[in-house]
């Protein structure tokens, strides 16, 4: 069954992968997709029930319980994700395109972190496998000790549509690698790219159960969450959804990671490279036309530099070129949904009503009629109490702020609930690296911000419980088991 992504014809996919084969679904439910750039519809995607979540869950629960995979060794899991890799390298090119246009995300974006960076995890979690001690024995006081890594068991995984192919991945590479099976539930907003996986682990022979889709909405995320026979809940998504996730796994005892909202500093240090900022601002500030969790949304500018500053970033903005985003000149995209344009422009509303000024943007661009485009928007002079210095805006929209020192600086980046991205710009990296070390978040660059997938990712305070990629991110998806036995099993 292949893609196809000509501007003509439907993209209907109304059926689910669930173990091993193409299901019908229960319901009659489906979603219009809507390409971003142009509000007109490319297809249909059903949604998925409560009992197409449990048909899943069951061929999940069967594969590792009862089929081959639960036996499966290390070398052999890495053999089958690596040929996943290979089969998800031969879409890469009409993936990429179909996801620029579910979610406006630019193509060489795309091609990067929905065509090529799934089977670079794939191929990095084999590694990270083959590589691991599964089983280590200790001297005990009884004799040895046995201790095992065992796969977590059955995976719910739950996706967001900003990078809907990249942080499913995030989830999936490591879970099979540790030998788990998988249930995904991606984003309705982003559910034909999905199909992508299911054509990609057929072709690779991926046992049936071993990895189920099931498009749907939040009440099949809600089943997923809840079904008693899924052992791990593995989150990306808003902060509101993952708190409520995040309370019923609590009452069930349920495993569960949260990758989840942010509202991200970027430092500009009285020594800063303004030069070296513009370099820079495109990958912290506004990637995927800032539909991304670690956008650096509050630019806080030493009280110095900031009349310069705040120009410079102005203009920054100003050159950007809207469009189509499957032109490859076009630097920043639609929003991905009517919903959340509307989201948007409600925010920069009530940033206009604030004391904050308006620099530059702030409303929908006038020479695009139709699509969900929004202007790259700056606001300066924001105080960092105000609603858009604490609120998640997910779209092009910046609060500039000044601060007197570097120490009122890191106050100001940590008055914040969230704590997920970063940077620091300054002449004087070990100064940049001082102010680094100073605050509360995941991940955070100096004089640059680009995500390092070989380095665990994820959030501090309320954007996240627990942490993705690099060889730590498989920690997640496996389990100890300590096995007290004599003293026989002890290396010689
Ligand atoms: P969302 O929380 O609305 O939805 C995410 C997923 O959860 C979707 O698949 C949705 O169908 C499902 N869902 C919704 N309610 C549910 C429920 N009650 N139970 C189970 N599943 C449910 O988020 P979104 O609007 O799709 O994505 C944007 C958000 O994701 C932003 O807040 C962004 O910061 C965050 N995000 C975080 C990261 C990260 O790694 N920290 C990465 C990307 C996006």
């Amino acid at each position: 069954m292949s893609l196809s992504v000509e501007r003509t014809g439907d993209l209907d996919r109304k059926y689910f992968f669930i173990d091993g084969t193409w299901a019908a679904p229960s319901g009659d439910r489906v979603q219009e997709q809507i390409e971003a750039a142009t509000g007109e519809r490319i297809g249909v995607a059903s949604l998925g029930t409560a009992a197409d979540i449990d048909a899943a869950v069951r061929a999940a629960r069967h594969a590792l319980d009862e089929g081959p995979w639960g036996r499966t060794t290390a070398a052999e899991r890495a053999a089958v994700l690596r040929r996943f890799a290979d089969a998800l390298d031969k879409r890469a090119g009409d993936t990429a395109t179909l996801v620029s246009r579910e979610n406006g995300m630019p193509i060489a974006l795309s091609q990067m972190l929905n065509g090529g960076a799934p089977a670079g995890l794939l191929r990095m979690y084999a590694d990270v496998v083959e590589n691991l001690p599964l089983e280590e024995v200790r001297a005990s006081q009884a004799g040895a000790t046995i201790v095992r890594r065992e796969p977590v068991g059955v995976v719910g995984a739950i996706t967001p549509w900003n990078f809907p192919q990249a942080l499913a991945m995030f989830k999936i590479a490591p879970a099979l690698a540790a030998g788990c099976t998988v249930v995904l539930k991606p984003s309705p907003e982003t559910a034909l790219d999905a199909y992508v996986f299911a054509d990609a682990a057929q072709e690779a022979g991926l046992p049936a159960g071993v990895l189920n889709i099931v498009l749907g909405d939040r009440d099949a995320g809600a089943a997923l969450v809840s079904h008693p026979m899924v052992d791990k809940i593995a989150f990306t998504g808003s902060t509101a959804t993952g708190r409520a996730i995040g309370q019923e796994c609590g009452r069930l005892v349920r495993r569960v990671t949260l990758e989840l909202g942010g509202k991200s500093a970027a430092i500009f240090l009285e020594d800063g490279n303004v030069e070296t900022l513009l370099a820079g601002l495109g990958n912290a500030a506004f990637l995927n036309n800032s539909q991304t969790c670690t956008t650096q949304s509050r630019i806080l500018i030493a009280r110095s530099r900031y009349d310069e500053v705040v120009d410079a970033i102005a203009g920054f903005a100003d050159a950007y070129r809207l469009g189509d985003p499957l032109d490859p000149s076009v630097t920043m995209g639609p929003m991905a949904t009517q919903g959340h344009l509307e989201r948007v422009l409600r925010h920069i509303e009530i940033a206009k009503g604030s004391d904050a000024r308006l620099v530059t943007g702030g409303g929908r661009p006038d020479h695009l009629s139709r699509g969900w485009f929004v202007q790259p928007t700056v606001f300066a002079d924001v105080h960092n109490s105000e609603h858009l210095a604490r609120e998640e805006v997910f779209g092009p929209v910046l609060a500039l702020i000044p601060f007197d020192d570097d120490a009122d600086a890191v106050r100001i980046a940590n008055d914040s609930n969230f704590g997920l991205g970063g940077s620091v710009w300054s002449a004087d990296e070990d100064r940049a690296l001082a102010v680094a070390r100073r605050v509360r978040t995941g991940t955070i660059g100096l004089n640059y911000y680009t995500l390092d997938l070989g380095a665990p990712f994820g959030g501090f305070k309320d954007s996240g419980i627990g942490r993705e990629l690099g060889p730590e991110g498989i920690a997640a998806y496996l389990e100890y088991k300590s096995v007290y036995a004599s003293a026989k099993y002890l290396p010689a």
